[in-house]
């Protein structure tokens, strides 16, 4: 792949930056994965998706990528705070299991809905609570620093005393005294000198399950410290990309680029990256709204937000659709048309396959001019609505060339299928879902059998076979559709 300029927007400036990695060929990129301690839902996906597709273009691009993908397993308390109980644990509680047997069992659903949606693990996967020992030695340079502070086994992070040599805020776009204003003064934090103040290390209360020892106390890792312990761990002190979802703008990035900015006297990160939410019907998801959906309820229609099923793929098509930092609304609508889109894009991909050729045709001008169209909007801060819509340019000229409107030669073909293996497939991960790549090939090839058993029996006069192969098939939702030189068959 020829070397190509990318640009990508930073939520820190505020601006698109040409993308210059820290060591050239190489990318290094963190996102903040799950909290697994419920089913992975409609919210999660735009993020799967999102660093997914950008995982996908790096490598496409020919850069060595690693990608650092965590799971929160500990220290996510109830409402994001210091305070509260440890979600996991709750959950453990509610359940009677082991906190670890939630971790497991959610974890393992978070991976199945995301290899469903197509989305590629991660190079890495590590966890807050096997990255303890990383976790202590931080808080003891954050400690050793001064910007913390003991106080009844608990350390927490001084704000005030950070603010006076950095700027608290610099990447949610606050100042303190905003943020001092926006500040619950919550039961239970008296242990902090002020109430901006977060913790890097909790003392567990007699109750708390899960517990390590430390030089402080028998205790746990406040939430935003995994992050920073175990992005410096795989990707060293400096690193590209630091995505995540908006809602983790604040606290949790901001916390997180002041540990590092307070341990290591640099940020770290050279480009912050946010991708927007998913709203149902202008509101925000959530279980006391009454409209919060699992993915694979979403899978199989099972919820009475929906109106039907709806398959992985469209699901990733929806998402693809917008660009990843704009809001997007979800609704039975919308995910419709997105179903329509994705199967008209994958029949296209079929029969570009088998276009008619014609030797003599001249070059095609706008089917030169796609592969860098669809490049140059993906390089444009991740911009796939354009990019799609350009691949729906090669789809209308699919059409054409099939209805016999437009006359293309061989190498144009190529252009035109290459556009559906490298980009539609290989970097935005939409794969067609009757040939997926465990049930694809033998689907094709079985369906491939009866259709020549079918032209078989009809080259023999043998109607009654004939018919009968063709309404069984049709009965599994294949239909069969004759033409003059055979015979083509689609999935419904
Ligand atoms: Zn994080």
């Amino acid at each position: 792949m020829m070397a190509r300029s990318f640009y990508l927007y930073n939520t820190l400036s505020h601006q698109k930056e040409l993308f210059k990695p820290v060591h050239p060929g190489m990318v290094g990129m963190y996102v903040c994965g799950p909290t697994v301690y419920g089913d992975a839902h409609l919210g999660h996906a735009r993020p799967g998706i999102t660093y997914d597709v950008l995982f996908r273009l790096f490598k496409k691009l020919g850069y060595k990528v690693r990608y650092v993908r965590n799971i929160t397993d500990v220290g996510h308390l109830e409402n994001d705070a210091d305070t509260g109980e440890d979600k996991i644990a709750k959950k453990a509680r509610l359940e009677q299991v082991e906190p670890m047997e939630v971790v497991q069992t959610y974890t393992l659903r978070y991976h199945e809905a995301m290899r469903r949606l197509n989305v590629l693990p991660p190079s890495i996967e590590p966890r807050a609570s096997g990255h303890i020992i990383e976790q202590i030695a931080l808080v003891k340079k954050i400690l050793d620093a001064g910007y913390a502070y003991e106080s009844n086994g608990s350390i927490y992070f001084d704000v005030a005393k950070y603010d006076e040599k950095h700027h608290y805020g610099i990447l949610s776009g606050r100042n303190l005294e905003d943020t001092r204003e926006g500040t619950r003064n919550l039961d239970g934090q008296d242990d902090k000198h002020s109430p901006l103040d977060f913790a890097l290390w909790k003392k567990a209360a007699p109750e708390h399950i899960m517990h390590w020892p430390s030089p402080w106390s028998e205790g746990f890792p406040g939430w935003h410290l995994e992050c920073s312990a175990m992005s410096e761990k795989y990707l060293g002190e400096v690193f590209d990309i630091h995505g995540g979802g908006m809602d983790l703008m604040f606290p949790h990035h901001e916390c997180e680029l002041a540990q590092n900015t307070a341990s290591r006297g640099q940020g770290g990160v050279h480009y912050w990256m946010h991708n927007n939410m998913i709203t149902i019907k202008g509101q925000k998801m959530g279980k006391s709204l009454g409209n919060f959906i699992t993915l694979s309820e979403l899978f199989t229609g099972n919820n009475q937000v929906l109106d039907q099923a709806y398959t992985p793929m469209t699901i990733r098509f929806f998402i693809l659709q917008a660009h990843y930092r704009s809001p997007l609304d979800f609704s039975n609508e919308a995910l419709q048309a997105a179903e329509k889109g994705y199967k008209r894009m994958m029949q296209a991909a079929k029969d570009v396959k088998n276009l008619p050729v014609t030797a003599d045709a001249v070059p095609n001008a706008e089917v030169a001019a796609l592969t860098d169209r669809v490049y140059e909007a993906l390089c444009d801060d991740l911009n796939t609505p354009i990019a799609l819509s350009v691949l729906f340019d090669a789809v209308r000229l699919v059409n054409s060339v099939k209805d016999k409107s437009l006359k293309i030669n061989a190498e144009d073909r190529q252009i035109l299928a290459l556009l559906f293996t490298d980009v539609l497939q290989d970097v935005l991960g939409l794969q067609d879902e009757t040939t997926d790549a465990t049930s694809g090939k033998l689907v094709d090839g079985l369906i491939g059998m009866v259709v020549e058993q079918r032209r078989q029996a009809k080259a023999a006069k043998d109607w009654a076979t004939s018919d009968r192969i063709r309404d069984q098939l049709k009965a599994l939702g294949v239909q069969i559709k004759d033409t003059k030189d055979g015979c083509e068959w689609t999935i419904e």
